[in-house]
């Protein structure tokens, strides 16, 4: 269908000020607000979004110009609505004074155009967290596991639908099958109509006659489910991984929920990690230190051979690079950084003493 024309719509001339563009806006809105066009609240709601949305490009200059160069058309995407492209309208609109434009809004737009309640049958099941403990070593490699979590899923005495076998449903009263109920709210600007889930129903619209006895009525049931997790290497503690349609089971044959499983990696005994390095300390004799070594140590990845370059003091930190933990998104792996300790002998054997003495000796004689 053809769009109309923005300034037909709000039946203003080509040349209108932004004066009488604002002021035609209000006469339209005011004409058809729901309160006086309670027969026709779709048809006005309608219309109601095709004024917004005039009102919105005419009232913005850069807009409007475009507008008048190119018409709908646009030069190159044109202008699109979605329900949070009505700023000026919104604006406009709660000066005016009418009331409620944000539940005018929910009227008018969310519920894909309609100027009446939806009946929602069915909706989407929860989604769920699952805190999984890992240990550093399994966050380093990545790790597939096999957890238990309890979760809701789809009743199998009543196949979902909440009644017993072999009895009905039957309409709810007191939405009468909408599961929305409406209320009028006043408030210093009038009167609006407020919409919300049907507390009888919970939005399903039908209440059973004869609960099924596994699940009360509910649809589901509660059950510990073994869940297959892959963990990808380089989590860290906050890490999330969603499991697509793995949390709850959804009400009246409504999609599953997801389950997050969020992330604790366990402190390690001997490994600190700092974002993709890891930290860790390492304890050689003074002589190492003095004359250099060759010595093994421990990674995540088995034992390494770090070089100790002859004259290294306490504190030194050596890097072994790409032993550290793998970037969660593939880039490569992080660094283990050494903190090199030496250690000062407390107890000496008599050899021991003898060749230190000398060692000081020498010392003293530079
Ligand atoms: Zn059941
Ligand atoms: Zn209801």
């Amino acid at each position: 269908m053809a769009k109309r024309d923005y300034y037909e719509i709000l039946g203003v001339s080509r040349n209108a000020t932004q004066e009488e563009i604002k002021k035609a806006y209000r006469q339209k809105a005011k004409e058809l607000h729901p309160d006086k066009n309670p027969s026709s609240r779709e048809q006005s709601g309608e219309e109601f979004k095709r004024v917004a949305e005039a009102y919105e490009v005419l009232a913005d200059a850069g807009k409007r110009r475009q507008y008048d160069r190119y018409g709908h058309a646009g030069p190159s995407q044109g202008f699109t609505f979605g329900p949070q492209d009505f700023r000026r309208a919104r604006e406009a609109y709660s000066e005016f004074g009418f009331g409620g434009f944000d539940d005018l809004f929910d009227l008018f737009f969310r519920q894909g155009g309609r100027a009446g309640p939806r009946r929602t049958r069915s909706h989407r099941g929860e989604d769920i967290e699952y805190r999984l403990r890992v240990t550093l070593e399994d966050a380093a490699t990545g790790t597939k596991m096999t957890i238990t979590a309890p979760r809701l899923v789809a009743c199998d005495r009543c196949e979902g639908a909440g009644s017993e076998p072999g009895t009905s449903t039957t309409t709810c009263r007191t939405c009468d099958g909408q599961g929305q109920v409406q209320y009028r709210q006043q408030s210093l600007l009038g009167s609006f109509v407020n919409v919300q889930t049907c507390p009888e129903c919970g939005g399903v619209g039908e209440v059973v006659d004869q609960p099924c006895k596994r699940c009360r009525g509910d649809g589901r049931t509660k059950e510990k489910s073994k869940i297959s997790i892959t963990v990808p290497a380089g989590v860290e503690t906050g890490s999330r991984l969603r499991l697509r349609g793995q949390g709850n089971a959804g009400v009246a044959g409504g999609p599953h929920g997801d389950m997050y499983i969020s992330i604790e990696v366990i402190p390690h005994s001997t490994f600190r990690r700092e974002g993709r390095d890891i930290l860790s300390t390492l304890s050689i004799e003074y002589p190492q230190a003095a004359l250099g070594a060759r010595v093994r140590t421990e990674t995540l990845w088995g034992e390494e051979t770090l070089t100790i370059p002859a004259g290294t003091q306490p504190g030194t930190v050596l890097r072994l690079k790409g032993k550290g933990m793998p970037d969660v998104r593939g880039n490569g792996k992080g660094d283990q950084l050494v903190e090199i300790q030496v250690r000062v002998p407390t107890r000496l054997a008599a050899e021991q003493r003898r060749l230190l003495d000398d060692l000081q000796r020498s010392f003293q004689e530079d």
